[in-house]
């Protein structure tokens, strides 16, 4: 695996405001990581591609999302969601209804570059609260409209998307606080549209945010990170890199609190049961389609960066 001169000149800008590039971005829109040397030697190799498959940028999605599909809810619906949440937190517009429509797996990233548009709601909305998430379920059900929550977006399951239109239901915007940290108990409960980076700083920082005594972790780190919430780590039921040592989400899970069209659902926060079937279990990993969660209480951990220390091995072949 020979290294070669050329090396790609990466796109390396801020996507600009309201284009398919500021959806498909991974991470933070000016945080660049690129493929080094080696990782680029080697991506030639396993893909039989050649320098000049890297010469040309294409496909960049510069452009401002644009599109002729109109929302399929009528004014005076529009009008009743405005009610409930606010006019500002509805939205209708073309960039808006792309923004929370795919996941970021390789097939929504290429139907953004390629601009192929599907499966759009026809309104998002940010919910404040739970009281607006009760509402807003209670009149989807009652008007018959699908309702499709959105948590950090890097779904692979195409669960973000509305193949049947209804109202996205944006979660990152207003419901992304911690509630309580409970020292004692070592937990902390969280609305569920808490960015995972924004999650884990809070703990970190306990002593100045909360002022605690001790540092804490949330010990969940999925590659996707930097693009999902703790809510979307729950509902999906996932895995971090360091779950051998903490667990996988739903070992952290203590209880969960979730909207649904016939009433909520709210298990308490014991460390354990006698009674089965167990709640907490079957509704993690439901992707959205039990009912929304509004609130969780999860496991943390003393955090102690003077007793970390990372390391990696490389192997030199499968054998
Ligand atoms: C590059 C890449 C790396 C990844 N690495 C990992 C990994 O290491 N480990 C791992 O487990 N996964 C990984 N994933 C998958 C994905 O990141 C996880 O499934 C993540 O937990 C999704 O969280 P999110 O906040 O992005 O949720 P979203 O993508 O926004 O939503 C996922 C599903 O949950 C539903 N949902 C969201 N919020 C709520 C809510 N409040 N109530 C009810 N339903 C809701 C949505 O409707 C959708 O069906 C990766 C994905 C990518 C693209």
């Amino acid at each position: 695996m020979a290294e070669t001169e050329f090396y790609p000149d990466w796109y390396e800008k801020v996507p600009p405001s309201k284009s398919f590039r500021s959806i498909f971005k991974w991470g933070y829109p000016d945080v660049f990581k690129h493929p080094n040397k080696r990782l680029y030697a080697m991506m030639k190799d396993a893909f039989a591609m050649t320098d000049a498959d890297f010469a040309e940028k294409m496909n960049l999605g510069e452009e401002e999302v644009e599109f002729d599909i109109p929302s399929r809810l009528t004014e005076a619906q529009l009008d009743e969601l405005r009610a409930i949440v606010g006019t500002e937190n509805v939205h209708t517009d073309d960039f808006n209804r792309l923004r929370v429509a795919y996941g970021k797996m390789m097939y929504d990233l290429i139907r953004l570059r390629e601009k192929i548009i599907e499966n759009l709601p026809d309104a998002v909305v940010s919910p404040r609260d739970k009281e607006d998430i009760r509402a807003l379920v209670k009149w989807c059900n009652q008007n018959r409209v699908p309702v499709t929550p959105y948590g950090g977006g890097s779904s692979v399951m195409r669960g973000p998307e509305c193949p049947h239109g209804g109202i996205s239901l944006d979660m990152r915007v207003y419901m992304n606080k911690i509630i309580r940290l409970n020292t004692i108990n070592q937990t902390v409960t969280v609305q569920p549209g808490i960015m995972g980076r924004d999650y884990e700083a809070a703990l970190n920082n306990a002593p100045e945010v909360f002022k605690t005594e001790e540092r804490y972790s949330g010990g969940h780190f999925p590659q996707s990170f930097d693009s999902s919430c703790v809510g979307g780590w729950i509902v999906t039921r996932g895995a971090g890199q360091n779950s051998t040592y903490y667990g996988k989400i739903e070992d952290l899970v203590i209880s969960q609190e979730y909207v649904t069209p016939v009433g909520d659902i709210v298990t308490k926060e014991y460390p354990a049961e006698a009674i089965g079937p167990d709640i907490d279990q079957l509704m993690m990993g439901s992707e959205g389609a039990f009912g929304i969660l509004v609130e969780a209480t999860l496991k943390i951990f003393k955090y102690r960066p003077e007793n970390t220390r990372r390391f990696s091995y490389i192997f030199r072949d499968y054998a």
